[in-house]
């Protein structure tokens, strides 16, 4: 599947550069004819395309091997630490230390939207959490992640492409 193929290619160039990342992109969309996908005549639109592709492939591959590491720190608690994504509500939860058998993960495990590079840490207890630059007092917000992230779901490359392209209808 011409999906798999693009995955490959992620795995493969996704540490050479941006540049040389793109220009294997350009190839890919010759020859599987995904010109159109990744929206390679347009220069803009092809940077902002391979860029977004580039850091999910990055990120998703990153917090699948996160969530095992956590797994480590189930009995104890997780920090939530917002990144410099612009999404609603993540700069809120920045600090708050939330027991990790609480609900408030079930769906809260970051990524929790497109971009998203906020992350979670794990501590023994509330004061190893606090070491980590956590506020044990801060209370959680109201929060909600993005449809495609609900359930701690990490979309997957053929989502991230949809939704780049413009095609996911079901992305709102
Ligand atoms: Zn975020």
């Amino acid at each position: 599947m011409d999906i798999e193929a693009f995955e490959e290619l992620l795995a493969q160039w996704h540490n050479h550069g941006i540049d040389r990342l793109r220009k294997e992109m350009r190839a890919f969309a010759d020859e599987h004819d995904w010109n159109e996908l990744l929206g390679v005549s347009d220069k803009k639109e092809f940077a902002r395309r391979s860029l977004f592709l580039y850091r999910h492939f990055v990120q998703a591959s990153y917090q699948t091997n996160h969530r095992t590491q956590l797994a480590a720190f189930e009995k104890g608690c997780y920090v939530y630490r917002s990144g410099n994504c612009p999404c609603e509500g993540h700069a809120e939860l920045d600090g708050v230390v939330v027991p990790a058998d609480h609900n408030f993960w079930k769906d809260a495990l970051p990524p929790n939207d497109w971009d998203c590079d906020c992350d979670v840490s794990g501590a023994r207890s509330i004061s190893g959490a606090a070491r980590l630059g956590g506020d044990p007092e801060k209370p959680i917000s109201d929060f909600q992640p993005a449809r495609r992230f609900q359930a701690n779901h990490i979309p997957s490359l053929t989502d991230a492409l949809l939704h780049v392209s413009g095609k996911d209808v079901a992305d709102v």
